[in-house]
């Protein structure tokens, strides 16, 4: 090894979905949207004004921040936005975890929670999901340096209630407690009601899934304004023009086509109640979901056979080796033609014998 190597620093770095760069396949592995954003973001992208592309953009991304807090009825400093939720919960994780003691989130989350603590050295425990996949609200009365729980959490497509949340929070009024809501859109229940009781509630939104916005990157929190200004200090530390000219009002227009907003969300629950019919025809085991996504598993066939088996067909599921989770495949919701070719591939892959 040379000397300089001692030095580089050492991580085992998340890892995404596959992002196949042809055309040719059906992409259900990363939980995006199968639509369009709405014909405005469309407009709104066409009208950024490339004699500026020279210009550094705004700093605080203030269009963005203003428009959000109208659309959320919050008050003016009570938003946050970074390129991606991945970016602003990174952030997080620095601005917020800075204890001794563990942060918890749970055995079975987004895999992303356990890479940012290693990286910015926080401790951190993971209390077990019951047999069922379901988060224990009492697991979270211990001592700890802050709460992560992503709600409806992934994999799993399972959300808790708001009384569950807020036993989380009344339990733990001393640290930051972040609601991770990227799915919450397809279903979930917001804690969002709960910001003006909770001062140390952080919620965490995306505009990849539920507003079919993934490759613009765009995310937000949600919080007292004494948090966002906490944010705002960490991020100015480490990037001051993080948001690009485009997806600022790229942003702002999606907020504004409420109907389409709603009436795609209402497509993706429509096809995901008839995949899960459709899946537990063919002998799966599917929880209930309440995200764009579905958590399978079939009592006969391994979950490592069935990625392979539908990836030899072109169409890209998750699946995860963790040891609770790998007889699992984690479907994202895709349009109805793209949710009839899965079935039709299962039952190329799954003999009639059971
Ligand atoms: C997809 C996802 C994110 C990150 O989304 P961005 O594309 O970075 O906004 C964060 N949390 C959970 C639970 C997710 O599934």
């Amino acid at each position: 090894m040379k000397k300089w190597e001692e030095n580089i620093r050492k991580v085992s770095p998340y890892v995404p979905g596959e992002q196949p760069q042809t055309g040719d396949v059906i992409k259900l592995n990363t939980n995006e949207n199968p639509y369009p954003p709405s014909p405005g973001v469309y407009e709104a992208y066409c009208a950024v004004d490339f004699g500026r592309f020279g210009l550094y953009p705004d700093p605080v991304s203030g269009d963005l921040v203003r428009a959000l807090e109208k659309y959320y009825g919050l008050r003016e400093g009570q938003v946050f936005v970074g390129v991606g939720s991945d970016d602003v919960l990174s952030i997080a994780f620095q601005t917020f975890f800075n204890s001794d003691r563990p942060i918890l989130f749970p055995d079975v989350t987004y895999s992303f929670y356990p890479v940012w603590a290693a990286m910015y050295r926080i401790p951190y425990e993971c209390p077990p999901l019951d047999e069922n996949f379901r988060i224990r609200p009492k697991d979270y009365r211990r001592e700890n340096g802050g709460v992560v729980i992503a709600n409806p959490n992934a994999p799993t497509s399972i959300g808790l209630a708001r009384g569950q949340m807020e036993e989380i929070l009344r339990a733990n009024q001393d640290v930051i407690v972040i609601a991770d809501e990227a799915y919450v859109d397809f279903g979930g229940e917001t804690v969002l009601p709960l910001l003006d009781r909770y001062e140390n509630l952080l919620v965490v939104r995306t505009y990849s899934k539920s507003r079919a916005l993934a490759g613009m990157r765009i995310g937000f929190a949600m919080g007292n304004e004494r948090l966002i200004q906490a944010l705002g200090d960490v991020k100015e530390s480490i990037n001051s023009y993080p948001m690009t000219r485009a997806s600022v009002p790229v942003g702002v227009a999606s907020l504004e086509d409420e109907e389409y907003f709603r009436e795609h969300l209402r497509m993706v629950m429509d096809t995901r109640a008839w995949s899960k019919g459709q899946l537990e025809k063919r002998g799966f085991q599917v929880m209930e979901s309440q995200a764009n996504f579905l958590f399978a598993r079939h009592p006969e066939m391994s979950g490592e056979y069935l990625f392979e088996q539908l990836r030899e067909r072109k169409i890209f599921v998750r699946h995860f080796s963790g040891e609770r989770i790998k007889e699992y495949l984690r479907i994202t919701i895709g349009t109805d033609a793209q949710m009839e070719r899965l079935m039709a591939a299962l039952d190329e892959i799954i003999p009639d014998l059971f």
